[in-house]
């Protein structure tokens, strides 16, 4: 029996796949990724990258390496539709592949479309790709005498509480390099609900002091309206001054998913079951944000991205064999270490709250060993 399994997407469970694959290959099998982007971000890094702590280069899988170092021939091309009847991925601007099996972890797309203006004024923090190539523009222009100063996130879940205390400790740091009084830049951040709203009172109580001590404007329970090329606009009434919009609100699934027939869920994501996969097609897994969790619905997050690589990449093994799959059931709670966008970081898990230098050291530790696992793989 040969088998072509095709990944689509280089995120968090794929690059697990391309290694665990290489490790117990099968003689006929063949494995191909289809990626968008040569190189993928990991994402508890990246704050470290806006706040300079580390470089892009640390933060990022080159998967041109890593497909080389684990046998898997790579296509670069967006994947655009699935034609499940002839078992093809269809590709922008390339031929369809065929495939055996496949899988989907292509990430979230940006869904500015709620906020009026956004799609003008705001920088949009997903796809994470792109993003750090946005951010690196705006530092530039704010190191320009005439160029922007006052700093607004909206979003304030871990990804843009983070983000916006990376990107102030980065800025400042810029600026006082460049003669530029740090006094002359202002941050906020606005949340339609509580900040880390998915996190326990004790940890957001410490979030809400480094706001507080850091001068950062924060407003809860507000949401934003419309952005203008000058200011925020908040349901509220009030608006909040900005030259520089960061949106790190709820993402969307990619529209293509509509087209493939797949089942998804409410919000567009691909229904899988427990064994990852789709509900309506045993030849289609995925995993990552795209993808909902029927029965064990988790938040979208890319540490339950990561812990879907060893089970996917069993799975893929197991159905290209003719064996049957093994359900999983990711943990229901996990660990967060959320840095201040410093060498500081407060941990989360449940009811539990610790902070601390050493907690950064710990996070660190984590980030660079899993990332070691597919870097500098040639
Ligand atoms: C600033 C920030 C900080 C964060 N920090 C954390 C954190 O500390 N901990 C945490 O758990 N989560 C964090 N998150 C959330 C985390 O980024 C996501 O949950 C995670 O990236 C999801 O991984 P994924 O594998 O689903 O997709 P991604 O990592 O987005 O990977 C998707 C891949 O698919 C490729 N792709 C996309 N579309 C196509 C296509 N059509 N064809 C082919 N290839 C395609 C892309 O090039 C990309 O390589 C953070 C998010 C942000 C924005």
């Amino acid at each position: 029996m040969s088998r072509d399994i095709v990944l689509i997407g280089g995120g968090h469970a794929h690059v697990h796949v391309l290694v665990a694959l290489a490790k117990r290959p099968r003689p006929d099998m063949r494995v191909t990724l289809v990626t968008r982007d040569l190189t993928t971000p990991y994402s508890g890094m990246l704050p470290g990258v806006i706040a300079g702590i580390y470089t892009a280069e640390q933060a990022h899988i080159d998967l041109v390496q890593l497909a080389a170092a684990t046998g898997t021939r790579l296509m670069h091309a967006e994947a655009i539709g699935l034609d499940r009847v002839g078992k093809r991925v269809l590709l922008a601007g390339a031929e369809p592949v065929g495939y055996d099996l496949t899988s989907i972890d292509v990430g979230i797309a940006p869904s500015l479309s709620p906020i009026k203006g956004a799609d003008e004024h705001a920088i949009a923090v997903k796809p994470i790709g792109s993003f750090l190539a946005k951010i690196e523009a705006l530092i530039a222009d704010c190191k320009r005498t005439d160029g922007p100063r006052r700093i607004v996130a909206v979003g304030g879940g871990a990804g843009g509480v983070e983000l916006l205390l990376s990107l102030r400790t980065r800025l400042l740091a810029e600026a006082r390099a460049a003669g530029i009084e740090a006094g002359a830049f202002s941050f906020a951040l606005v949340t339609g609900g509580e900040i880390l709203a998915t996190h326990n009172a004790r940890v957001r109580d410490a979030f809400r002091r480094v706001f507080k001590e850091r001068g950062i404007d924060l407003r809860e329970n507000v949401r934003a309206q419309a952005i203008t090329a000058r200011a925020v606009l908040l349901d509220s009434g009030d608006e909040v001054a900005a030259d520089a919009v960061l949106v790190s609100t709820d993402a969307a699934a990619p529209a293509w998913f509509r087209g493939t027939g797949l089942k998804l869920d409410d919000k567009g994501f691909l229904a899988v079951g427990p064994t990852l996969q789709s509900v309506n097609d045993p030849d289609v897994f995925a995993a990552g944000d795209c993808a909902a969790l029927i029965e064990t619905p988790r938040e979208k997050a890319g540490v339950y991205a990561v812990r879907a690589g060893p089970p996917l990449a069993d799975n893929m093994r197991r159905c290209a064999g003719g064996e049957a799959p093994q359900p999983w059931v990711p943990q229901a709670k996990h660990l967060a270490l959320i840095s201040t966008g410093e060498r500081y970081a407060v941990a989360s898990r449940g009811a539990f709250k610790a902070e601390g230098a050493w907690l950064w050291t710990l996070k660190d530790w984590i980030d660079r060993r899993w990332m070691g696992q597919y870097q500098g793989k040639a």
